[in-house]
């Protein structure tokens, strides 16, 4: 249940809403827009049936949510969410760049790949240090050695640090590395991770599960919001498909109807989305006319030697070549890079 409150109501008006909820058993998640206040209910159907909500006053309309999620909804909040990750807005009117190698390899690589994309305009730095690889014989990250790297690469260049918590025993010590915890698309639906992501309050990157549809992923987010966390972000990187030629089918009708559906903003990952190299830039230039709020690029010094996902890795040229183009569609779609 979802209670609208009148653009006029007063913060007593508010308050009382709250209590009465409240002093039923009910949970509140409370949303104050710029226009009005909207309050989320949670717990059981029954306790809110026998509430005389729409007859308190200051409340426009209690709306009943069918949907197993809701703080994820438009309905809940009307405007877009907008991040503050440490001074970096993600999904208002800047288009964020995260860029990086997929995984951190050692010092030398991951400190000129942050120069790099640094310099091309990027606001973050992503790198694996806990890599969930298909088979057990590859390589599966630097762990906690990568994690200090990351942050030597944040000290040097500024960037902030977007990488991967592959299970909840190290949520807490890549969250004292990173700015950002991205969920990678294999642990979409692992629920307890994303209620300790939740707990965490950190900034979390949600990508969107191999196999997931839209409303599976939007129901993911709300376990890390139902936590308190709403410091959500989506990525869209591509799902599995008849297709083979491409590793993933990037789709970009999900960042529409995110964008309908959801105030939380969308990141399209086209490396992993495509799994090939030429096919990132076009998908990029694809993604921003197409209203995403920023991009997740692979970028090595050199793809060639890369531990990991080399065949969808930019080399530094091509990276550059990248941010030029998506500079010049940004502001025909409203948005700005610095
Ligand atoms: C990644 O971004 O490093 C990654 C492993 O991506 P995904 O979870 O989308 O496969
Ligand atoms: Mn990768």
């Amino acid at each position: 249940m979802i209670i609208v409150m009148s653009p006029t109501a007063t913060q007593h008006e508010i308050e009382l809403v709250i209590s009465r909820v409240t002093g039923a058993g009910l949970k509140v998640h409370l949303s104050e827009g710029k226009m009005r206040t909207i309050i989320g209910l949670i717990g059981e159907k029954k306790l809110m049936a026998q509430l005389p909500l729409e007859a308190m006053s200051g409340v426009e309309k209690a709306i009943s949510v069918t949907a197993g999620y809701k703080l994820v909804s438009r309905e809940f909040k009307n405007e877009d969410t907008i991040i503050d990750i440490g001074g970096v807005l993600v999904g208002g009117s800047q288009l964020t760049v995260m860029a990086g190698p997929c995984a951190v390899e050692s010092r030398e690589q991951l400190l000129e790949s942050a120069r790099i994309v640094k310099a091309a305009g990027a606001q973050f730095l992503r790198g694996g240090a806990y890599k969930p690889r298909t088979s057990p014989y590859s390589f599966q990250g630097l762990e906690e050695k990568g994690l200090e790297m990351l942050a030597e690469a944040r000290a040097v260049t500024g960037l902030k640090i977007v990488t991967e918590v592959v299970d909840i025993e190290s949520v807490a010590v890549v969250g004292a590395y990173a700015d950002v915890l991205q969920i990678g698309a294999r642990n979409m639906q692992n629920f307890q991770l994303l209620k300790a992501v939740g707990k965490s309050g950190m900034p979390v990157l949600l990508k969107r599960g191999i196999a997931a549809t839209i409303n599976e992923w939007l129901h993911a987010a709300e376990y890390v919001m139902s936590e308190g966390n709403y410091n959500v972000m989506f990525c869209e990187r591509g799902i599995r498909t008849f297709e083979d030629y491409t590793r993933n089918t990037l789709d970009l009708s999900a960042v529409a109807a995110l964008k309908n559906l959801s105030h939380l903003p969308v990141i399209v990952d086209p490396s992993h989305g495509t799994g090939l190299w030429k096919l990132v830039r076009p998908m990029a230039r694809a993604a921003v006319a197409g209203g995403a709020d920023g991009l997740m690029i692979e970028v090595h010094p050199n793809p060639a030697e890369a531990l990991s996902d080399g065949s969808q890795s930019l080399t530094p040229e091509n990276f550059r070549a990248l941010m030029s183009e998506v500079r010049a569609i940004a502001p025909v779609v409203g948005r700005r890079m610095e």
